[in-house]
């Protein structure tokens, strides 16, 4: 493999072990996988193992079709849910799958996040749906999770979890942390009041100045 697989491998690694630190995930739960520069390829983590002892040889090459071309481990068990967002989003450079307590709620209760704060629509694209239920693993999942994707860069899945992308490791890493303050704060809100959604046009509005005013530009 390339340098620049090698390189994505040690990307992998470390936001692997952020989304444990901050718990997004506990012990092997949850995955992540990075696309590779030819476009058929991604990098994906192994099944069950835990985080802190992840090294780059547990990680596994794989083509979108879910075949394994390099790498001795066996990949992670939501391979399928991985390859089926790679071949349906070209957009889409990586994606994380956590378990965290908040979006877990709600997908639990079945519950789509609204747009309720400007970082959710900045990062996110704003309503954050629920994918069908279907048994984890399998390719049932993976369809019903790129049916409520849209253009959306999360997706909630019903009894048990998240699913962010985007086109760096970082950037599905931070839709992941985002959408469980979301869910957080959405929670809360109903529990002492009623949350206030904001109105399409304001969500129109954000996310057209974070395109293209947000940071320091070049
Ligand atoms: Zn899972």
């Amino acid at each position: 493999m390339s340098n620049v697989a090698e390189d994505v491998k040690v990307q992998l690694l470390k936001v692997g072990a952020r989304m444990a630190a901050a718990g997004l995930v506990m012990g092997t739960w949850g995955n992540l996988s990075a696309r590779l520069p030819d476009k058929n390829l991604f990098v994906i983590t192994p099944s069950g193992i835990s985080y802190d002892v992840l090294v780059k040889t547990d990680l596994v090459v794989v083509d979108i079709t879910g075949r394994v071309i390099e790498g001795e481990r066996k990949p992670s068990t939501e391979l399928m849910l991985h390859a089926a967002i790679y071949s349906a989003c070209a957009q889409a450079g990586a994606i994380v799958h956590s378990h965290s307590i908040y979006a877990s709620a709600l997908a639990v209760a079945g519950k789509t996040l609204p747009p309720i704060l400007e970082e959710q629509v900045q990062f996110v694209g704003g309503t954050v749906s629920v994918a069908r239920y279907a048994r984890a693993g399998t390719v049932d999942l993976a369809a019903a999770v790129v049916d409520a994707l849209g253009q959306s860069k999360a997706v909630l899945l019903a009894n048990h979890g998240l699913v962010g992308l985007g086109s760096t490791l970082d950037e599905a890493y931070q839709v992941c942390l985002v959408v469980e303050k979301t869910a957080q704060v959405y929670i809360l809100a109903e529990l002492i009041g009623k949350a206030a959604i904001i109105q399409p046009g304001d969500v129109a509005a954000i996310r057209k100045s974070y395109q293209t005013g947000y940071g320091q530009q070049v």
